[in-house]
């Protein structure tokens, strides 16, 4: 069967001169398949490199059942968008494999030519001369009884993937995280019915800008611990603190905790730089972290990375990556 640019489905990559043709030895492997890594996948296999993909089946957005604002895909399933994307690297004769990668080790000193060893959870090792690692990241949220089983449904962290959706429905907003009160000010932006839950935090603790502020938008604070979320026929109906008042609320924002995927990285020896939002890797405009030939992408290099920049930061590692192999054999070929 033909692809759409000429290409035969399922057609081998050609690879470079660092391959062994043992089956095990790739150009790049690719640590993750979501948005960033599938779409460095796809400019590696139409690079003619062979690529394997490991992917552990986690993206961050599984819990919704549709992503927002991402140009011509708006309104998409994340599974349908995934699996488009798996279909598109077959097409170049990426491999994908399904499973995790557990370790990886760089083979010997020196420049990241000599390559790495990465350890699949299924005992295998494999040897890539560049790596890519797009693990995205883990959202912690705040445990207040109701909140894991409604995220992603009427219980959200970002207007820009669920604000038009739910627009003019009353909101709740819950001090959750350093961000709150100006998530509490940006969602106002889709409903004028907004009240901001204080919980744990101390109505002193708001500046007088904030609080301000928060009146300017018309924002009501209601100060007091929520002890559950009251939910009607699968439906968020109110949040109930733990005076045993119920405020009727049909959505509610809250703050997860990003928790990068770094342990890959660390693992490397890959530098780190902490923020508010958890430690990334220090990166090039490229993704090109610390250690020489590893690059990293989307939820793994920045908590704010929307789908759309993560198949971005993904393509602009892997069009680094095609050409520092080509120097790389240059280089050698005019040593030789
Ligand atoms: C509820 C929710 C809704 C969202 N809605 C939107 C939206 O509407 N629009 C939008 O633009 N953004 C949305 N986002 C953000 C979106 O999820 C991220 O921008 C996007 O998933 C980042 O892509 P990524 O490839 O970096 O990471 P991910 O999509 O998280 O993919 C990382 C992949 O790497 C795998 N992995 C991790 N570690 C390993 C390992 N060691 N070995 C192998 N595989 C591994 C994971 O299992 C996962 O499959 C939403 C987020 C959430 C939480």
């Amino acid at each position: 069967m033909t692809g759409k640019s000429g290409k035969t489905r399922g057609g081998r990559a050609h690879g470079t001169g660092g391959t062994d043709g043992t089956g095990t030895g790739y150009d790049v492997v690719v640590v993750g398949g979501g948005a960033a890594g599938l779409s460095a996948a796809l400019v590696l296999g139409r690079a003619r490199l062979r690529t394997l993909v490991v992917d552990a089946g986690e993206p961050r957005n599984a819990p919704s059942s549709h992503m927002q604002g991402y140009l011509s895909r708006d309104g998409m399933s994340p599974a349908a968008f995934l699996a488009a994307g798996r279909e598109e690297i077959a097409g170049y004769g990426v491999e994908l494999l399904t499973g995790r990668v557990t370790d990886v080790t760089r083979n010997g000193a020196g420049t990241g030519d000599a390559g790495f060893a990465v350890l699949l959870d299924d005992g295998r090792a494999v040897r890539a001369r560049r790596l890519i690692v797009a693990t995205g990241l883990k959202d912690e949220l705040p445990a207040v009884p109701g909140v894991a089983e409604r995220f992603g449904r009427d219980v959200l962290h970002c207007p820009f993937c669920h604000g038009w959706e739910v627009r003019d429905q009353p909101f709740g907003v819950l001090a959750s995280s350093a961000m709150s009160v100006h998530q509490a000010l940006m969602v106002s932006r889709w409903s004028k019915d907004v009240t901001f839950f204080l919980h744990t935090v101390a109505e002193e603790e708001l500046s007088d800008q904030d609080l301000r502020r928060l009146a300017a938008a018309g924002v009501g604070v209601v100060p007091g611990e929520v002890a559950e979320l009251v939910v009607e026929d699968d439906r968020l109906t109110g949040v109930r603190l733990t005076d045993g008042s119920v405020h009727a609320r049909s959505v509610l924002y809250v703050g997860p905790r990003p928790v990068p995927r770094t342990g890959l990285l660390e693992r490397l020896g890959a530098e780190l730089s902490e923020t508010p939002f958890g430690a990334y890797p220090v990166v090039d405009p490229t993704g090109l972290t610390s250690v020489p030939g590893v690059w990293a992408a989307g939820n793994a290099v920045g908590f704010a990375e929307q789908v759309v920049h993560a198949a971005s930061g993904g393509y602009r590692a892997a069009a680094a990556i095609v050409g520092d192999l080509l120097m790389a054999d240059l280089d050698a070929a005019v040593a030789a």
